[in-house]
């Protein structure tokens, strides 16, 4: 049981900080060891005598906040599943996750209440008024749980499709702390600063933190300027970001700020991370950055790009593995294959599979997706990619988003790389779109920056940069292009907008 980790925390060094709610109510309010230990007790006890029972899933739709991290651990330590719900969603979506995941309880807070779906059985605690603890008792230690057994279902982003819940055992979760433990070194006296959703990737930064002792520092939300301001204020010695996060915390950093002495690690995930900010954030956290390459279906390290990895890319700036996702990770298996499934040679690309420790157990009530995904043993990612000849990981594209013109494929990302670097271009995304002749038409979806909307100059800067099929043959203009909660397109949106038929 993953909540053994916090036990042990509070019999080693029970008075160290564990968690620091800067956003609390009353003020920054900080948990020791002892303290969060005692509090998680009391709630898993009360879950128990609420009739929560292993196995039972408990949803939390809560902020980045001390009730989200004691529920969580409350949740794992009397062997139920946790449901994190991202609080940037909506009520249908609510409504969908609810049911789908067969919530026995949802554990909210009161601003969020007007957002929770009414009708049914579900039952609902506020954790901000009334800790649902009252009736039992302490749990003494966490309930066993076996390593296959499940704790969490998240939710996938849904970029590709409806999101589905995947299946993460409480395996999956060790699995990723030591992981994380191996990739960032956390020590016991980090300062580990969250303002990425704890229910998306953030939140597998918790237990490495919790295993070494160290302190989580929790914002409810990320405003980049506060950010830099914290990293020095709250002696921060490691940050998770995604890559767009990063830009607008590049954007933030006042004139001659500098990293803080103690400041470790800046790792990031999720996205693929525009070239221009990889090199100012390079420049303005040398020697500090860390990647990595994972999905929900095998979490966070699949592969990881070193601190050393990008201090290669800036004494030799030619490099190309500064465009790379990383090496493979220790007890982690790659491969690249193509359509037929047969491996294909060094910087080739194919879809790339995994096998880690780390993967799903499958998608929660789909069977039918989860043998589509996980075949003998490997995971399907979904993502085109290829290895170099030195083993770095070379992300390009998500299959779904490939584009088949005429025979030949042509990856959106490597179309959207190159119109971002246009003036006249703020944001793209590109897609296929059907074509009588081509079969697929690259067609993409603008939303203009300085100079107003002239798609014929941006398919003639295209034309200089671009093979010929590779140059968009639509441009469509937008006001701003469509994402979801976690700032990532929704293709299938534009796609549906543009072509309704599809
Ligand atoms: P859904 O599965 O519902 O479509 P999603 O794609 O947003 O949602 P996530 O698990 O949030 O699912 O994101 C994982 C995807 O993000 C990967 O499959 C990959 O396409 C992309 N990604 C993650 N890390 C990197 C990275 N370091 N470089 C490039 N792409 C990355």
């Amino acid at each position: 049981n993953v909540a053994e980790l916090l036990w042990r925390g509070a019999r080693t060094h029970p008075q160290r900080p564990c968690v620091t709610d800067l956003d609390a109510p009353g003020g920054p309010r900080t948990l020791t060891y002892a303290q969060l230990t005692g509090r998680v007790a009391d709630l898993a006890g009360g879950l128990t005598a609420a009739g929560i029972a292993p196995g039972d899933r408990v949803a939390l739709l809560l902020h980045n906040s001390t009730e989200f991290v004691e529920t969580f651990l409350a949740v794992a330590a009397a062997g139920a599943v946790a449901v994190p719900l991202n609080v940037r969603l909506r009520e249908p979506d609510f409504r969908h996750m609810l049911s789908d995941s067969g919530a026995a309880l949802l554990v909210t807070e009161s601003a969020l209440l007007d957002r929770v779906p009414s009708g049914g059985d579900l039952r609902i605690a506020l954790a901000d008024r009334e800790r649902p603890d009252r009736a039992g008792r302490p749990l003494a230690e966490p309930v066993d749980r076996a390593a296959d057994d499940l704790l969490s279902l998240m939710y996938t982003s849904g970029t590709t499709g409806a999101p589905k819940a995947v299946m993460l055992t409480h395996r999956s979760w060790h699995t990723v702390a030591d992981m994380a433990q191996e990739v960032l070194g956390f020590r016991g006296d980090d300062v580990v600063l969250h303002v990425a959703p704890l229910t998306h990737g953030a939140g597998f930064l918790l237990l490495p933190t919790l295993a070494a002792g160290g302190n989580n520092l929790l914002c409810r939300s990320y405003d980049a300027a506060r950010t830099a301001a914290l990293l020095h204020t709250a002696r921060v010695t490691g940050i998770f970001l995604v890559p767009s996060m990063i830009r607008m915390l590049l954007d933030a950093l006042p004139d001659g700020w500098a990293v803080p002495d103690g400041f470790r690690w800046l790792y990031y995930a999720g996205s693929p991370i525009q070239p221009d900010t990889l090199r100012a954030a390079t420049t303005a956290f040398a020697g500090r950055l860390v990647q990595s390459f994972g999905q929900m279906e095998a979490p966070m390290f699949l592969t990881a790009l070193a601190a050393a990895d990008h201090a290669r890319a800036v004494r030799e700036p030619g490099w190309s593995g500064t465009r790379s996702a990383g090496r493979v990770l220790a007890g982690v298996e790659l491969a690249i294959v193509d359509a037929a499934g047969a491996p294909v040679p060094a910087g080739v690309s194919g879809e790339v599979l995994a096998r880690a420790p780390q993967t799903m157990a499958g998608y929660w009530g789909r069977p039918e997706a989860t043998a589509d995904t996980l075949v003998g043993g490997w995971l399907h990612t979904g993502d085109v990619g290829y290895l170099d000849a030195e083993g770095y990981l070379f992300v390009v594209d998500r299959l779904k988003d490939m584009i088949i013109t005429g025979g030949a494929n042509v990856y959106a990302r490597e179309v959207e790389e190159v119109l971002l670097t246009l003036p006249g271009v703020r944001d793209a995304a590109v897609i296929g779109t059907p074509d009588r002749v081509w079969g697929e038409a690259v067609t993409a979806v603008l939303v203009a920056g300085d100079g107003g909307r002239d798609g014929e100059a941006v398919r003639a800067a295209c034309r200089e940069r671009l093979a010929g099929y590779r140059v968009p043959k639509h441009v469509h203009w937008v006001e701003e292009l469509p994402r979801n909660a976690y700032g990532k397109v929704l293709k299938r949106e534009l796609r549906r907008a543009l072509h309704p038929q599809q």
